[in-house]
């Protein structure tokens, strides 16, 4: 069983009410038993909001309220939800202050990203996870 980021899949759960529907790796889970998940939504967090971006270890939201709280209790959610479906591996959405594997945006709101994972990617890998970027789908 495979964790895979829900907007990768279609879902309009990102922050901007949109998806990111990645058909190269819709292509790859075809033949394959996955489970979608959404972090920040498990995390109570509505559809749309603002978006969010990691300062000092911390997340906020772009009026700097912070949401670190909402951030942290769903990707605990997420990580419950993945060990009771036997998940070893996630593929994960790349920049998202919860999905991003290898960056995320730099905390200034200003689009530029540095190297850093995800509140929720860094909880799975704690925990044995293998998380894969959506990009190297790409
Ligand atoms: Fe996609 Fe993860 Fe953001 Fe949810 S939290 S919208 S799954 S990148």
């Amino acid at each position: 069983m495979i964790a895979v980021s829900k907007c990768l899949l279609g879902e309009c759960c990102r922050y901007d009410g949109k998806h990111c529907m990645n058909k190269k790796v819709i292509d790859y889970l075809k033949d394959k038993e996955y489970i979608g998940i959404c972090p920040e939504c498990l995390g109570g967090l509505p559809i749309p909001r603002q978006p969010s971006e990691i300062i000092d270890g911390k997340v906020y939201s772009s009026s700097l309220q912070s949401v670190d709280d909402a951030f942290h209790s769903g990707a605990e959610k997420a990580l419950q939800i993945i060990k009771k479906h036997g998940c070893r591996v996630a593929i994960l959405k790349e920049s998202s202050p919860s999905c991003g594997v290898h960056q995320v945006y730099d905390g200034s709101f200003s689009g530029k990203k540095i190297a850093g994972k995800g509140i929720c990617t860094q909880l799975l890998e704690e925990n044995g996870i293998s998380c894969i970027s959506s990009e190297e789908f790409e």
